[in-house]
C-alpha cells in the first residue's frame, strides 16, 4: 500500500476517481497502546468496528491478541493473527459457527444470554468441560449516542437462575454487558459494574470474569467527550468496590476507541448547490453514522488552495447514490469556496466506516493509501510524543 505523509501529498501525485481510504495505523497502535497500559484489566478488540489489515496488524504489533469476534467470518479472519485468542460474544450464534470455531480455532469463551443459547453452546461443543461461558445481562444505554440494548441482555430477574446453570457446566463462568457505544459519560461503566456486583449478591454465584464490553468514545466535532483516563478511574473505582476483585479478572471490549482515529476518507466533490455538497461517497459508503446517527466529522479541503479565504462555512453532504437518504446534514465545517472537483478530508471515519460500506448503485469501491500524519481530531494526543513515522511505515510495508 501506498505511503503518504499526507492526504495533501498523496493529491500531488494523482486525482484519485475513487474515494480513498486513508489509514493510520500509526493510531490505531498509540490508542492499543494507551488501553494496554492504562486499562486496569485485559483488553479484547471488538473486531467489527474494522477489518482492514494494516490497523489489525498495528493492534496486534502494539500487544492486542484478544479480539471479540462474532461471527465465522470474523474468527477466520482474527485467527490469522498470531497467538490470537477469539471471544465469540455474539449472544445468538448459529450452530454451524459455534461447531467451526470450537473444533477448528480453539474458541473455548462463548458469550449467551438465554437457556437456549446456553443449551446450544453445550450441544455444539459436546459438553466440553474447558468453556468460559459469559452471560450478557441488560443494562442501560442512558449514557450513549448509539445505544445497543433491546436486542441482546438476560433481564436481572432471570439473570441469577441462568448464573447457576452456567456454574455447574462452565469452567470459567463470566457476567458481561455493554453500555452502547460513544458512551459519553464514565459513570455509565460504573453504574453497570455496581448493577454486576449486586447480581452476584443476589444469586450467591461466584464468578471468574466481568468483562465490560466496549462503548468506550472518540472525539467527533458533536461529541467532546471526557479523556479516557476518567473512564479507566470510574472503571477502577467501581471494581474496588466489588466482593469478587481478587478472585475475578476485568476484561474491555473497544471498538470505536481503539480505530476511530485510524482512519479518514478523501472524497471529491462532484456537485455544489448552495450550501450541499454532491460527493462520491456517502451514507452508503463511509458515512453511514453521518446520515443516520446524525454524526458530524471533521472535514478539511486538501491542497495548497485550500488555505485561501478564511473562516469556515456549513456544509451538508450528499452521497453519490440515486436515494435521497443518501444525505449527511453535518453540518460539516469547510472553506466557503469548496467548488466542484475540490477534494475533502473527512476524518474519525476508522469506527464502523469501511465495513458498513455497500455496493448500492455500483459505489463502494476505495482506493487505499497510509498517511503518517495525525489523525484530524485525537483521544490520545497528548498522551505521546509525537508519533514515530517509522512505526506506520513498517506496518504499512508488512
Ligand atoms: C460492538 C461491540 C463492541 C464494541 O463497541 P464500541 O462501542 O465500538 O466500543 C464490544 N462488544 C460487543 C459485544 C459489541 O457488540
Amino acid at each position: 500500500m501506498d505511503v503518504f505523509t499526507s492526504a495533501a501529498e498523496l493529491l500531488r501525485n494523482h486525482r484519485p476517481e475513487r474515494p480513498v481510504l486513508c489509514l493510520r495505523p500509526h493510531a490505531a497502535a498509540r490508542a492499543a497502546r494507551w488501553f494496554l497500559a492504562n486499562f486496569p484489566g485485559q483488553v479484547l478488540y471488538a473486531a467489527k468496528a474494522n477489518d482492514a489489515s494494516p490497523i489489525i496488524e498495528a493492534l496486534a504489533e502494539a500487544g492486542i491478541t484478544k479480539f471479540d469476534v462474532a461471527s465465522s467470518v470474523e474468527i477466520a479472519r482474527m485467527a490469522a493473527v498470531p497467538n490470537a485468542e477469539l471471544y465469540f460474544m455474539n449472544p445468538v450464534k448459529s450452530r454451524v459457527s459455534i461447531r467451526t470455531a470450537f473444533d477448528e480455532f480453539g474458541v473455548r469463551s462463548f458469550a449467551f444470554d438465554s437457556e437456549d443459547e446456553l443449551d446450544k453452546i453445550l450441544e455444539e461443543t459436546g459438553r466440553a468441560r474447558d468453556l468460559a461461558l459469559y452471560l450478557r445481562i441488560a443494562c442501560p444505554n442512558t449514557h450513549s449516542l448509539i445505544p445497543l440494548e433491546g436486542k441482546f441482555g438476560v433481564p436481572m430477574a432471570e439473570a441469577p437462575a441462568l448464573l447457576l446453570r452456567a456454574r455447574q457446566v462452565a469452567k470459567r463462568l463470566g457476567i458481561t454487558f455493554h453500555v452502547g457505544s460513544q458512551a459519553v459519560v464514565p459513570a455509565a461503566f460504573g453504574e453497570a459494574l455496581r448493577q454486576v456486583g449486586q447480581l452476584i449478591v443476589t444469586s450467591g454465584v461466584l464468578v471468574d470474569a466481568i468483562d465490560i464490553g466496549g462503548g468506550f468514545p472518540s472525539r467527533y466535532p458533536h461529541s467532546d467527550p471526557p479523556e479516557l483516563a476518567d473512564y479507566a478511574e470510574e472503571i477502577a473505582k467501581a471494581w474496588d468496590e466489588l466482593a469478587v476483585k481478587d478472585s475475578c479478572e476485568l476484561l474491555c471490549e473497544p471498538g470505536r476507541a481503539l480505530v476511530a482515529e485510524a482512519e479518514s476518507v478523501i472524497v471529491r466533490v462532484d456537485a455544489r448547490r448552495g450550501n450541499a455538497l454532491y460527493i462520491n461517497d456517502g451514507a452508503f459508503g463511509t458515512l453511514f453514522d453521518a446520515a443516520y446517527s446524525r454524526f458530524r466529522y471533521p472535514a478539511r479541503l486538501i491542497g495548497a488552495r485550500g488555505a485561501k479565504g478564511r473562516g469556515e462555512a456549513e456544509f451538508s453532504l450528499y452521497g453519490p447514490t440515486c436515494d435521497s437518504s443518501d444525505y449527511s446534514p453535518g453540518p460539516f465545517m469547510l472553506p466557503p469556496s469548496v467548488k466542484e472537483g475540490d477534494y475533502i478530508e473527512i476524518g474519525q471515519i476508522g469506527a464502523y466506516g469501511r465495513v458498513l460500506a455497500n455496493r448500492f448503485n455500483g459505489f463502494g469501491e476505495y482506493d487505499e493509501a497510509v498517511l503518517t500524519d495525525e489523525p484530524m481530531l485525537s483521544m490520545y494526543a497528548d498522551t505521546e510524543q509525537p508519533i514515530a513515522a517509522e512505526v506506520s511505515l513498517k506496518t504499512a510495508r508488512a
